[in-house]
């Protein structure tokens, strides 16, 4: 029987606060629900909380019918010799993985065992799977789906402010903003009740967006007289260096807070010298004029209720992702933006807990608090909290393209954990990551449902979802939140911690582990204090009175909702302005077609889709409004290949093939098309992408894949 409870949206970063109750159907005297249909046990409402203020979107709204979704892998599952799952004990199952791991150890070494984590599974979750890879495994390689997410913003983050937190400032803060400026991000779709926090700025004509679409963000800026600046994909940068340009050369700069709070001015300057606005318009295909009147507006709004410029995917997912955040946070330095109490600069988390599952552990580099694996002080701290000789602490490991491209290869991995990520359809290059995963000694998935990635696994063990467990998140403002529990799971369900900790014990690990969450989290604030991420003085008790909790928070503080004020964190406070340029694109990404037309594919989001949609295509309601991949092409562009309205195309490259239907829209490019990532099969967009990725952070190319699209003739 549920108890329901106060907890928040189990999709993204936006972490829309909700209320479970139980649904009528399960209340004692309502009799049973019709045999037939498996009605949510739970019913969702919006709960007040400053992100969403009681809004939800159609993914919040409909969350709780997956947790009685008659797909639910409710016992651990074995592929035979025949390729059919069938189930086996928990026993058998934790036998079958040690037996996997001791062997794959003593055959090629504790490196070709690796993990694949992901940025929905909570702190404790991601703290632990860190220590569960280093010490009960033995291995360096782990990374997690936040690669694909916003490791280039982080990197630029890191790299410019000393630490990278999404949004150094609490969401409520753009309310009363004056321009805001969102570059590749499209919030209307992919978190709806953000948009909320743009109205101001929307009503007084100061939204400001760049995308290569007319996507339901950029259509806002008709609304009330903003802007939308539609670059050619793959152009961001250069964009951007235009609008710091006229900054620059109209005197548009704050010059004492750059003289006062950065280092490297003179060199950005130099830097754009090339980049005047009609040259950038022959680049970006974004007219001089508006590269202008961006800059202006900007520059007016710093000095009048406050600018902000917030970054997305759109400008993050690129092979210059790092270098193009890097202008963006440039240009927001020379406008005087960040570390001001009603102006900054921002990149928009996508994933639940991507900001706090690349805090604690799960990212290749990384140890809890956000220390670096390589810093001699933060392996000995984290050595002395776990209890063990830092030289069991194995170093850095293999980004995660760089990982999954090492499945099955000699010095490669051979044993794969995947821990809440679907890779066969999220990744990059995904037919080469699907014969990847098929090229493994053992693959061993853990999932709620046989997600694609689950498909190709030795063993499926089910764990527990969302409303079914206790831990906390960290939001896209690093605001630390409760999940809790409100619903006992299927009886042959185990939470991670569970699994994590009793595999620990069959290996022998040199630590110990546990299955309790707020044990786990004690364990965390401990690990993190001291880091940039210091969670030392946070608590459960704090959390449920309804505290608001920002990293960094040491034990005896009261937290940080806005970053900066008092200077950055870099050794002498100063934000370093790093100069960066358009460079030359890698050859797999400039692969040459035999097409005489080339056409640039785009992949995005739906309103109705969380990331792979291994959850949001098992809800009904959203299955049936978004059911398939539909390939949006400008009428034009389709017309030139004899593509009418509800044909079905081809797209294609030497990386794979997608068949889908078209959706013809005006509100794209005519040299583009765009493909949602969230279905599989023939409607993979990821079999598209390339796996190329940015050298400085690992994030992949997700934003701009070079396509041949033809009709199809036969389906
Ligand atoms: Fe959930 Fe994000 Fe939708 Fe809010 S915006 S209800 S957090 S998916």
């Amino acid at each position: 029987m549920p108890n329901g409870a106060n907890t928040h949206c189990p999709y993204c970063a936006l972490q829309c606060a909700m209320s479970l109750t139980p649904a009528a159907s399960t209340q004692p005297g309502s009799g049973p629900a019709p045999a037939a249909k498996a009605l949510p046990v739970l019913e969702v409402s919006g709960r007040d909380f400053p992100t969403n203020r009681g809004g939800l979107c159609r993914k919040g709204w409909t969350s709780a019918s997956l947790l009685n979704h008659s797909g639910r892998v409710t016992e651990p599952l074995l592929k035979g010799s025949d390729g059919v799952h069938r189930p086996v004990s928990w026993d058998q199952a934790l036998m079958l993985v040690t037996g996997a791991v001791k062997q794959t150890r003593e055959k090629y070494g504790p490196d070709a065992v690796g993990v694949f984590g992901g940025g929905g599974l909570t702190n404790e979750k991601a703290y632990q799977l860190g220590k569960f890879a280093r010490l009960a495994l033995g291995t360096s390689r782990i990374d997690y789906n936040g690669r694909f997410c916003m490791s280039s913003a982080a990197a630029a983050g890191n790299r410019a402010f000393g630490v990278d937190r999404g949004l150094p400032f609490p969401v409520e803060d753009l309310d009363s903003a004056s321009v805001i400026f969102l570059l590749g991000s499209n919030v209307a779709e992919t978190m709806p009740p953000f948009v909320q926090h743009l109205k101001g700025a929307r009503d007084s004509g100061g939204l400001i967006v760049a995308d290569p679409r007319r996507s339901a963000t950029a259509a806002f800026t008709g609304d009330g007289g903003g802007i939308h600046l539609q670059p050619t994909p793959g152009t961001d940068l250069a964009l951007i260096l235009g609008i710091s340009h006229v900054v620059v050369h109209e005197g548009l700069a704050d010059t004492q807070y750059l003289e006062d709070r950065t280092s490297g001015y003179t060199a950005i300057v130099r830097s754009l010298a090339g980049f005047w606005p009609e040259r950038v318009q022959s680049i970006t295909g974004v007219p001089a004029t508006l590269i202008r009147e961006t800059a202006r507006r900007l520059a007016h709004g710093a000095r009048n209720g406050g600018s902000y410029i917030l970054t997305g995917r759109g400008v993050e997912q690129h092979v210059d992702g790092t270098d193009t955040a890097t202008a963006a946070i440039n240009l927001s330095l020379l406008l005087g933006l960040p570390g001001s109490s009603r102006s900054g600069y921002g990149t928009l988390t996508g994933q639940g807990n991507g900001q706090g599952g690349r805090e604690h552990g799960q990212k290749a580099d990384q140890l809890p608090g956000y220390r670096k694996i390589t810093d001699p002080a933060a392996r000995a701290h984290v050595a002395a909290v776990w209890g063990v000789d830092e030289r069991l602490i194995p170093g850095p490991g293999l980004p995660a393209v760089e990982l999954l491209k090492s499945l099955g290869k000699p010095d490669g991995v051979r044993c794969l954990f995947v821990h809440g990520a679907n890779v066969a359809v999220s990744a990059p290059d995904a037919n080469a990551v699907i014969d990847g995963l098929r090229s493994l000694d053992f693959l061993v998935v853990c999932d709620f449902f046989l997600s694609e990635t689950a498909l190709e696994a030795d063993l499926v063990l089910p764990v527990t979802q969302w409303a079914e467990e206790e831990g906390t998140l960290t939001n896209l403002e690093g605001r630390v939140l409760r999940r809790r529990k409100a619903l006992t799971p299927p009886a042959g369900v185990r939470s991670e911690l569970w699994l994590m900790a009793r595999l620990a014990e069959l290996l022998d690990a040199p630590s110990t582990f546990s299955d309790d969450p707020e044990t786990v989290f004690e364990e965390l604030r401990l690990a993190s204090s001291g880091g940039l991420a210091d969670y030392s003085g946070i608590d459960y008790a704090m959390l449920d009175r309804g505290e608001a909790a920002y990293w960094p928070y040491p034990a005896g503080s009261s937290g940080t909702p806005r970053l900066f004020l008092d200077g950055f964190a870099h050794a002498d406070r100063r934000a370093v302005m790093v100069p960066v340029v358009p460079g030359k694109r890698p050859a797999s990404s400039a692969v040459v077609l035999s097409d005489t037309q080339p056409l640039t594919l785009v992949t995005g989001r739906l309103l109705e889709h969380y990331q792979s949609g291994a959850q949001t295509r098992r809800v009904a309601e959203l299955d049936a409004a978004q059911p398939e991949a539909l390939l949006q092409i400008h009428p034009s562009t389709a017309a030139a290949r004899g593509i009418s309205r509800g044909d079905f195309a081809v797209v294609s490259n030497d990386r794979g093939e997608v068949l889908c239907k078209v959706e013809l829209s005006n509100t794209i490019r005519t040299d583009t098309v765009f493909l949602p990532f969230h279905f599989p099969g023939a409607g993979s967009a990821n079999r598209l992408t390339e796996a190329a990725t940015d050298p400085v952070s690992g994030m992949p190319e997700f934003k701009s894949s070079t396509v041949r699209v033809r009709k199809a003739t036969a389906i």
